[in-house]
């Protein structure tokens, strides 16, 4: 499975190899068990607005900024965009009790994801959409010495946001390596369509309530049901990027060889 998937990433991406030497974490759904209160803080803001939605919208729209999701509740209930200080009202509302339910809880098996990309030397890094101030300090409680502010990108970071392949090329920026070393961690299909877009290798997480069929459609090289199966699978997924790489070059050879001896 892991195999067939990273060949079809080469084939897709039009790659001969996959070395990876980065992972780039998304953060609600994927480092915290966050979705819920997010979704649940949306849903309570946006019905005091009169914005038509349901909880599940909002792990549709995870991933886009908080500003571009009231957007889309703006045309979808009023047939417009939110003007700058709605948007900025809305928003601020929006945060506050996300920050009153929120229990900062780390999302299970997210640590000993971390743990196999550590011990196999890779760096660590985390983009996401969330605008939350001092992050850092958050991720540096959950997961000490692992993240630094240097190599994230945020909300404050981009122009565009997930699903623009924006934050995860600017990843690949902060951590110094193409597209065909690294490997993306994501939740959400709107995380996965910006992953699969950068053309960077894209591991799909189902942390939350949609089908999975969603995740693969938007473009998820794998899927796994949580971190902890994935952390599980870790040692096979290098070994298989190693051996991708190997049979990649072999193959090279082999067909270099064959034009030499027919020229
Ligand atoms: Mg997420």
């Amino acid at each position: 499975m892991i195999q067939q998937a990273i060949a079809r990433y080469l084939e897709r991406t039009r790659q001969t190899t996959f070395s990876p030497k980065a992972v780039l974490f998304d953060m609600d759904g994927v480092l915290y068990d966050s979705m819920r209160f997010h979704a649940r803080s949306w849903h309570e803001i946006a019905t005091r607005h009169q914005l038509v939605s349901v909880p599940e919208d909002y792990y549709m729209f995870e991933g886009r900024t908080g500003h571009s999701t009231i957007d889309e509740l703006f045309q979808r209930s009023f047939g417009r965009t939110a003007t700058v200080e709605e948007k900025e009202h809305i928003y601020a509302q929006k945060a506050a009790l996300f920050n009153q339910y929120n229990d900062g809880q780390p999302m299970t098996g997210a640590r000993e994801v971390l743990e196999q990309v550590k011990g196999y030397g890779l760096q660590t890094l985390v983009v996401t959409g969330s605008g939350q101030l001092s992050l850092i300090d958050k991720l540096n409680h959950s997961y000490p010495g692992c993240f630094i502010r240097a190599k994230m990108v945020t909300a404050y970071d981009v122009t565009y946001g997930k699903p623009h392949p924006e934050p995860y090329l600017m990843g690949l920026e902060k951590a110094g390596v193409q597209k065909n070393e690294a490997i993306i961690i994501e939740n959400a299909p709107m995380g996965v369509q910006s992953g699969a877009a950068a053309g960077i290798f894209t591991i799909a997480v189902n942390t939350g309530p949609l089908p999975d069929q969603v995740l693969t459609e938007a473009g998820a090289d794998l899927l796994y049901p949580d971190m902890n199966s994935l952390a599980k699978d870790w040692k096979k997924i290098m070994e298989n990027s190693f051996s991708a790489t190997l049979n990649r070059n072999q193959e090279e050879q082999k067909q270099k060889l064959w034009i030499e001896l027919h020229k």
